[in-house]
């Protein structure tokens, strides 16, 4: 009866009243913050028209657990374990999912909350997260990394941070829309996608070629931004925008063969040495794209004097080149947000230890700016290691360059209000991601993709993202819920 008169009364208020829509989760937050996260995070009241919302991020933190205990290690994937465990959750919440099947053991699930009888896509709000995660190397963990552990105030896990919280907090926001009986104003559609760490059979590129229609948005909440924490405090909440571009390129050296007895100069293994000693110390050109001069420009009021100055100058003709240097040294993600960046990351030559090989390999992992193209860059390297015994070819796995999403859409001026508003005074960036996700397929088809990973983590954890021991503090998880939840909610709500 409570439930009921408190919700009426809601329904009347309108759009003002879904600012305390969901209830925060302060309490949670704040007896477990873990080591690095901010011991108060934001405190909002304990329950809001939706009731006790932070009952709602325990049970989020039950899935979660759940879902870290279905092994889900791609290759293979068998994402379709999580995927039956997530319609089970729906099953039980009267909410109807599909799977969409991609391959033996590997389907996405699907599900909608209907806005009205005629569907406009153009409108509709996507939240999607992967269900496979990255390899372990469990003899470098200290907990069983499918375990479900919680201790010390963190949830342990193989995908704890990569993506599956991010899934469970999508299935949390998706759960109580559905409760609250709120009147959307679009469609809200929850999809779990496979294969998203090795962008095979299974992907995202393969589900949009196959369901398009099932799950087609204007909008989408994807993984990708970050709300970082340093010093103890929130310093910004970064919203993937635009992505660099991974592609793989071959590096092949070829000379005579023979025996190891009577070298020559030809020798394959020294001229690969050559070339990639010549790459590895290689600075591609930078670049500015609109969302990285944002983001510098936002994030110079909070850098230090010494390299906000550097920052505010990159512009500038006459001191940009030395500034770029100076920003470019002081960190490798902002060096890799500025140019295309370039890993050699395998070699392979030789049969055996007496044999001069007649081949030697190198691969380079690419990343570049999504405006650039590989072929100017091999162009470049080309002239660079100026050596006829040595060929470029790019591998078959190349990611597709997609335009930018909106800096004006209503989506993010949504995420900008409802960011500052929970984590008072923290300013919202946008963000270039270094790292691939789904939203670069997402953007192609022209929605308005934006990553938001909701849980405030300071760097140390971040590093642990596809590393050993990976884990997500509790009070971070329970914070991150509750502000994806306001974002959902509020989103469906507008006109
Ligand atoms: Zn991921």
């Amino acid at each position: 009866m409570v439930a009921k008169s408190r919700m009426k009364l809601w329904l009347g208020a309108g759009l003002s009243a879904l600012l305390a829509l969901f209830a925060s989760i302060p309490l949670a937050a704040q007896s477990t913050a873990g080591p690095g996260i901010p011991a108060a995070l934001p405190a909002q009241a304990a329950t809001g028209p939706l009731g006790d919302v932070a009952a709602l991020a325990k049970e989020a933190q039950s899935w979660l657990i759940d879902l870290l205990r279905i092994d889900t290690t791609n290759p293979p994937g068998n994402e379709q374990a999580a995927a039956k465990y997530i319609a089970g959750v729906l099953d039980k919440e009267g909410i109807r999912s599909e799977f969409l099947d991609l391959a033996p053991g590997r389907s996405a699930l699907v599900a909608r909350l209907q806005s009205s009888a005629v569907a406009d896509p153009s409108r509709a709000l996507l939240l999607v997260a992967h269900m496979d995660v990255v390899g372990v190397d469990k003899s470098r963990w200290t907990v069983d990394p499918f375990g479900g552990i919680v201790k010390g105030g963190f949830i342990w896990g193989r995908g704890s941070m990569d993506d599956k919280g991010m899934l469970a907090a999508n299935l949390a926001a998706f759960i109580a829309l559905k409760r609250s009986g709120m009147h959307l104003n679009r469609d809200v559609i929850f999809l779990a996608t496979a294969d998203e760490e090795q962008g095979g059979d299974a992907s995202i590129k393969i589900l949009i070629n196959k369901y398009w229609q099932k799950f087609a948005a204007g909008f989408a909440l994807n993984e990708g931004g970050e709300v970082f924490v340093k010093n103890g405090k929130v310093q910004y909440i970064a919203v993937q925008a635009s992505e660099k571009v991974a592609v793989n390129v071959a590096v092949i050296a070829k000379g005579p063969s023979g025996h190891a007895s009577r070298p020559t100069k030809e020798n394959a293994v020294v001229h690969l040495a050559t070339a990639i000693s010549k790459i590895g110390n290689y600075s591609a050109p930078v670049h500015f794209t609109t969302i990285v001069r944002r983001y510098f420009e936002q994030l110079a009021a909070l850098e230090d004097d010494e390299i906000g100055k550097w920052m505010r100058s990159l512009d500038s003709s006459d001191r940009g080149e030395h500034a770029a240097r100076v920003i470019s040294d002081a960190n490798p993600l902002w060096n890799s947000m500025m140019r295309d960046t370039i890993a050699p990351t395998m070699l392979s030559a030789g049969v055996r230890n007496n044999v001069i090989p007649g081949e030697a390999r190198a691969n380079l992992n690419i990343r570049l700016l999504p405006s650039n193209t590989v072929d100017a860059l091999i162009a470049e390297l080309t002239k660079l290691v100026n050596d006829p015994q040595i060929r470029f070819e790019v591998q078959p796995d190349a990611g597709l360059a997609a335009p930018p999403s909106s800096l004006e859409s209503d989506l993010y001026t949504l995420l900008t209000k409802v960011g500052t508003r929970e984590f008072p005074g923290v300013p919202v960036l946008p963000f270039q991601s270094t790292g691939a996700t789904d939203s670069a397929q997402l953007r192609l088809r022209n929605v308005q993709s934006y990553g938001l990973e909701p849980f405030p983590l300071t760097d140390e954890e971040f590093r642990r993202m596809h590393g050993d021991d990976e884990r997500l503090p509790v009070a971070s998880f329970a914070k991150g819920v509750d502000f994806l939840c306001k974002v959902v909610a509020e989103f469906a709500a507008t006109r």
